[in-house]
């Protein structure tokens, strides 16, 4: 982003007060009472918001999450903490993480009136941004990766909050509410919220090779926009929704396009044979789409240059893109006893640990309708979770947990997603497919479990109706 870079910036804090916190007493007397030292308002103390950026190269200076827990001995002392200084009990309320679920969550504790710390650690070296345009319009556009930001800097400083960039949480010690930073510092949280997303899986046959990319970081799209401006060739393995978006960019760049899907048709998993449409689609305009078949191996010195497929078949190209789903980033959480491959919450976002919450792509989120924990890698269940994980820390309402739902586009159709497919009996389409102008409505037992909404974004508040009054929950929790 234009306005990265090293060093160390601090801005002067502001002294406006924000509202009290409705709702929770617990914040309303650690921010009032300024006796009992536990916390101070931060309308009465003056100190520095601190926008921290240490090395530029994604993933930040220090050591990657290694599992080995430092020694309990060097837990900075309260009193005065090597990174914020100044006497404080805890550095307040801490997030891991600077994706979407991590700024709605920072977002909404302020809006409610938390006045206490606020801390974000990311990982990247840019504030944090919005990933859906990294697929689209970063690819085929020259658009700068400021243009994705959620927020200026001026909003941070406004809202005192703390972004630690290029700083990755390292090791956790719930016990003793301890994060511990890759730049060997830590902090003391009142309450935690896990909210680092998701990695982008490999293929092992592929590792190691220089022409082979995964996209799921702005560093990641820049690095693919440059390939594409030069590649003719692009191979992309994985026809889930990110695949299928940048085998779309990439046509509308001239490349010529391979996609390869293990499945027998994109999305089949969630969208059964409707999902054959998408195969159709990116055929017309001129992907060349190879399904039920994976890559066996691979010829090649430091860049591959040939592809060996199961089928029998062989694929010369100049660049893959692996896009084979994803799993929770959570490594830095081994040995704290939370589960690494996903955080169980309940609705609102808590954990098993005292004062750990979840959300987003590193959380399994309790799902009512399926009656279990699901993990979702979806651009409005990161933000909701966000929202609700923070209003729950504030001992807030967050009511009704929201549908699961996704959107995508694909040579300039919007494409709509609602509930539950793969628990559907039945599906019925109405509209014509061929004009990209349809609705699928799955059901199960006759009753609406999911909607796919294709060229149709207007209808989505009536699919939602549709799926809230007409949703099977019950069904859907038995199956
Ligand atoms: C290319 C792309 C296109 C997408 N398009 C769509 C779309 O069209 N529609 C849709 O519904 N969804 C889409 N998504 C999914 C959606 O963007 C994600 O579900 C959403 O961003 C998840 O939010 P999150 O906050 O959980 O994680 P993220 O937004 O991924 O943020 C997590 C952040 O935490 C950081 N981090 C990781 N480990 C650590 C650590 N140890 N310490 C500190 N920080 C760490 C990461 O670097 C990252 O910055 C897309 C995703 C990608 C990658």
């Amino acid at each position: 982003m234009g306005d990265g870079g090293p060093g160390l910036v601090v801005l002067p804090a502001l002294q406006d007060r924000l509202p009290a916190v409705e709702g929770d007493p617990r914040v309303h007397r650690a921010c009032l009472d300024r006796r009992s030292g536990a916390h101070v308002h931060r309308g009465h103390r003056r100190r520095a918001v601190v926008v921290h950026r240490a090395d530029p190269a994604d993933g930040g200076p220090g050591v990657r999450a290694s599992g080995h827990a430092p020694q309990r001995s060097s837990i900075p002392a309260p009193a005065a903490h090597p990174r914020f200084g100044g006497v404080r009990m805890t550095d307040g309320i801490v997030i891991a993480g600077g994706g979407l679920a991590a700024q709605r969550a920072a977002e909404t504790l302020r809006r409610a009136g938390y006045a206490d710390g606020l801390r974000m650690v990311c990982a990247e070296p840019h504030p944090p941004y919005d990933r859906p345009p990294l697929s689209k319009e970063v690819l085929t556009s020259e658009r700068r990766g400021d243009s994705i930001r959620f927020r200026a800097d001026g909003w941070y400083v406004e809202n005192e909050v703390d972004l630690l960039l290029g700083v990755r949480a390292a090791v956790l010690w719930p016990d003793e509410r301890v994060l511990h930073l890759s730049d060997g510092s830590a902090l003391r949280y009142d309450r935690l919220l896990i909210a680092t997303g998701a990695r982008p899986r490999e293929l092992p046959t592929l590792a190691g090779y220089r022409n082979v990319s995964t996209l799921s970081s702005l560093n990641d799209a820049l690095a693919l926009r440059d390939v594409l401006a030069s590649t003719a060739r692009l191979v992309i393995i994985g026809a889930g929704f990110v695949g299928l978006e940048v085998a779309a960019s990439a046509r509308q760049l001239g490349a010529e396009v391979t996609m390869i899907e293990s499945a027998p048709a994109p999305l089949s998993n969630v969208l059964g044979p409707v999902g054959g449409w998408f195969t159709d689609l990116h055929r017309f305009h001129g992907v060349h789409v190879i399904t039920s078949t994976t890559v066996t191996a691979v010829e090649g010195d430091d860049r591959f240059r040939l592809l060996k497929l199961a089928s029998g078949q062989e694929i010369r190209a100049d660049h893959v893109l692996v896009g084979v789903g994803v799993s929770p980033d959570l490594d830095w959480l081994a040995g704290s006893a939370l589960p690494t491959s996903g955080v169980p919450v309940d609705a609102e976002g808590r954990s098993q640990a005292e004062a750990i919450f979840a959300a987003g792509d590193a959380a399994l989120t309790f799902d009512p309708q399926l009656a279990r924990h699901v993990a979702g890698s979806h651009w409005e269940r990161a933000a909701r979770q966000g929202t609700r994980a923070a209003r729950a820390m504030l001992g807030l309402a967050t009511g009704e947990p929201p549908l699961e739902s996704f959107w995508s586009d694909q040579y300039g159709i919007r494409i709509n997603y609602l509930g539950h497919a793969p628990a559907a009996d039945a599906y019925a389409v109405d509209g014509d497919m061929d004009a990209t102008d349809f609705q699928v409505t799955y059901t199960r037992e006759g009753r609406p479990v999911a909607v796919l909404l294709v060229g149709r974004p207007r209808e989505l508040p009536q699919a939602r109706k549709l799926m809230t009054n007409g949703g099977s929950l019950e069904l859907l929790a038995r199956n």
